[in-house]
């Protein structure tokens, strides 16, 4: 049986999701953990202390990321991605030359540069649910059609069907790690 000591969710920074984690009576030294939707549960032997709950946290949460970053999405598949978000909701007018993640993007989840068709991406978005992630990439490909953020720019960004719900996702998000936006 499973003791649920703390059952709230808490944001990781750098996970883009959050942490439960599950004191079992029944486990004597090992450590687990697996994902449930966005978010992680890691189990652990109820008579661990505090100090080695938290380190406990902190390395499984480290090797969960760095496995899904290896199993997420390349700039391969960002590209194909993009392509069809392209096709689906602009007809094919917004054709992006180049998609890549970057790491340097701190203040916002995405930028676009129009004269030579490239788009990059925060690798923030890339841990993010997949529609965030295209919400982001169906923004920066409008601006390949339209520049400026003004009322033809929003009419094409409301053809992505799930934009509010990414823009609340993103906003919380924000709220917990400091700043970003789509530009
Ligand atoms: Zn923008």
């Amino acid at each position: 049986m499973n003791a649920n000591n703390d059952d709230s969710f808490q944001p990781i920074p750098g996970l883009g999701s959050g942490v439960e984690v599950r004191r079992s009576a029944r486990r004597k030294r090992t450590i687990s953990a697996h994902r449930e939707g966005e978010n992680v549960v890691i189990s652990i032997p109820a008579n661990l202390s505090k100090r080695e709950e938290s380190d406990a946290v902190r390395e499984m949460v480290e090797r969960m990321n760095k496995h899904d970053l290896k199993k997420k999405i390349s700039d391969e598949d960002l590209e194909v991605r993009s392509l069809a978000l392209g096709a689906k909701y602009f007809e094919g007018l917004a054709l992006p030359r180049s998609v890549r993640w970057v790491s340097n993007m701190r203040e916002r989840w995405g930028s676009c540069t129009p004269e030579d068709g490239s788009i990059r991406i925060s690798d923030r978005v890339r841990l993010m649910p997949e529609y965030v992630l295209d919400y982001v990439l169906v923004h920066e490909l409008a601006h390949l059609i339209e520049i400026g953020h003004n009322p033809a720019f929003y009419e094409l960004e409301n053809r992505y069907p799930e934009r509010l719900r990414a823009e609340a996702y993103l906003e919380g998000w924000q709220a917990g790690h400091g700043h970003g936006e789509s530009s």
